[in-house]
């Protein structure tokens, strides 16, 4: 044995692989190793006895420490390592190698001073190892036995515990989450009462604008002919009752403005109010507006209005869009005391974009959507010497969404405001193919009339079955329906439409004087079709579908 062995025997037979096994875990124990591990490195050398012995009739093996614990194998003939019991030993150790014609089999030791006295007292201990009998061996192995069955046991148990502890935390985790979901559900169902009483409270509020602005208009009416009457007619009046009757025509003729306003505003937001689309020129619209609206601008505000250069006939509904822009334009002025309140158009593609423009006192960020809201006006100094409502935007927006268009603002205090007004430009809508289908042959021709430059090809359709034989047969991209046909009513071609996968996208307008509110769709009145009309429902479709 040299110096640094802390054991060596040689195998030469049967009985001396009982040994190397237990001596085997007789160091592996000595040097700190766990009972698992001892079995394993006590199982690895017996494999290895064996192989060596009828590889090469026999080997040297010696223990040492270097690092980890180091059994050198040096065979007494040539041994291969590829052979199974080396290969089963390699599963069984942390390395295993050559080194030169020895093999090396190596496992990690626990952290610990593995020198010195401590090696000194070890080497003594083993060397007093006896030689083991097969029947000790035996008894030994049935331990090792004993103690893996025990702690395959014991992993068991450990397992089920665990298994248990999961079962029960999975269980946990379902209950909460059933728990959640309900909330979940209720809190929906909450939402769902709470946004249809909504809907219900700003119906209400639309209906009692209306009713009670209807009520007030008559006598505010009245007060403001009586007070004309006073003046204008009556015994000619002392200075102060000429003075009090002015007063009273001057608050009546407030009051029957905020009245008006206030039902133009109900009709607007019931939905009662329809556009009728013409071709509108721009340049002359914002030239009237410009007309009427100077006086209003103090000294050193100049109201400009550019000339629109790539849009000149825009086609929607004159009177409101009027309405929108001489809004934008009088607040613009209102709240401008130097430079100036610009208005311009410009095209956008699909839309043309108006946009109201002053270098006034601006809106602060934190009022920007407040300022669409009823009655609602910004704070500040101006707003005491100024008339006004607090309906006018309101109004404006509602109108520009009746005309199909949305309306933006921004604003820097103490630099100016800039609002935009987009709006579709139903002229640039085109369509493939149309079918029309209506009894009368006039009236068809009269749409064919309306749909010129627009549509590609128009088929045209004289009762209910034709018109379900001409959508099946060209698939439109629009069919205009016409409701009392003889046969199929148009009712009746809308539902088979629907029913079929093949022609349930296909967009329908109806084109009726019959009642079209049961319709599910865009319906529109024949007596007032117009092509304005007309490319506005089917840019609604459009929007729709998008
Ligand atoms: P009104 O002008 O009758 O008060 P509006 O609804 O038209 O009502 O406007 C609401 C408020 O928004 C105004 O009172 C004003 O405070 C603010 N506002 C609107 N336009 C401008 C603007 N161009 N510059 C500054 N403030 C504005």
């Amino acid at each position: 044995m040299t110096s640094d062995e802390l054991l060596s025997m040689e195998v030469l037979g049967e009985g001396d692989v009982f040994t190397l096994r237990q001596h085997t875990r007789a160091v592996a124990g000595a040097v700190g190793l766990e009972q698992q591990d001892q079995v394993r490195l006590a199982t690895a050398l017996s494999e290895v006895g064996r192989e060596v012995l009828t590889q090469a009739g026999g080997a040297r093996i010696a223990f040492t420490i270097d690092g980890s614990l180091r059994v050198r194998v040096r065979g007494y003939g040539p041994i291969n390592p590829a052979a199974p019991g080396f290969a089963a030993a390699a599963r069984l150790v942390d390395a295993l190698t050559r080194e030169g014609e020895d093999v090396i089999l190596s496992k990690g030791l626990p952290p610990g001073r593995y020198t010195g006295q401590w090696l000194r007292d070890l080497r003594a201990h083993l060397a007093g190892l006896a030689r083991t009998s097969p029947l000790d061996e035996l008894r030994a192995q049935n331990q090792d036995l004993m103690a893996a069955l025990e702690d395959v046991q014991a992993q068991r148990d450990e397992l089920e515990e665990t298994n248990r502890g999961v079962m029960a935390l999975y269980t946990q985790l379902s209950e909460e989450l059933e728990r959640t979901n309900q909330g979940v559900v209720a809190l929906y169902a909450e939402l769902e009462d709470k946004s249809a009483r909504l809907r219900e409270a700003s119906e209400a509020k639309t209906r009692f604008l209306a009713n009670v602005s209807h009520e007030l208009r008559a006598p505010a009416s009245s007060i403001l002919g009586l007070a004309r009457m006073l003046l204008d007619l009556g015994e000619p009046l002392d200075d102060d009752k000429r003075h009090q009757a002015e007063l009273i025509r001057e608050s009546g003729r407030d009051l029957l403005n905020l009245v008006n306003e206030l039902l133009d505003l109900a009709k607007a937001e019931s939905g009662r109010l329809e556009p009728e689309v013409v071709d509108v020129s721009l340049r002359s619209l914002l030239r009237r507006l410009r007309e009427t609206l100077r006086p209003m601008a103090r000294e050193g505000v100049a109201l400009v209005v550019e000339d629109p250069d790539d849009v000149e006939i825009l086609q929607t509904d004159e009177v409101m869009l009027t309405h929108v822009l001489r809004n934008l334009l009088t607040n613009g002025l209102k709240f401008t005391e130097r430079g100036e309140v610009r208005v311009s158009a410009h095209a956008d593609g699909d839309h043309v974009v108006l946009r109201v423009a002053d270098t006034g006192i601006g809106i602060p960020a934190d009022e920007l959507e407040r300022i669409f809201e009823e009655f609602h006006q910004v704070r500040g100094p101006m707003q005491t010497s100024v008339a006004g409502t607090g309906l006018g935007l309101p109004y404006a927006r509602s109108l520009v969404a009746i005309l199909g268009g949305e309306m933006s603002v921004r604003s820097v205090v103490g630099e100016g405001t800039v609002f935009e007004v987009r709006l579709p430009r139903l002229d640039r809508i085109h369509l493939g193919r149309v079918v029309i289908a209506d009894d009368d042959p006039a009236f068809r021709t009269m749409m064919r009339g309306l749909l010129h430059g627009v549509a590609d090809e128009i088929e045209d359709a004289a009762d209910g079955y034709a018109a379900l034989d001409a959508v099946r047969r060209v698939h439109p991209d629009l069919l205009l329906l016409d409701l009392r046909m003889p046969g199929v009513t148009g009712e009746e071609v809308i539902g088979e439409l629907r029913a079929d996968p093949e022609t349930a996208a296909i967009p329908v307008i109806v084109v009726s004087s019959a009642d079209t509110g049961g319709i599910d769709g865009v319906a529109l009145d024949k007596s007032r079709l117009t092509r304005g009309e007309l490319l506005r429902a089917v840019g609604e479709i459009g929007k729709r579908d998008a």
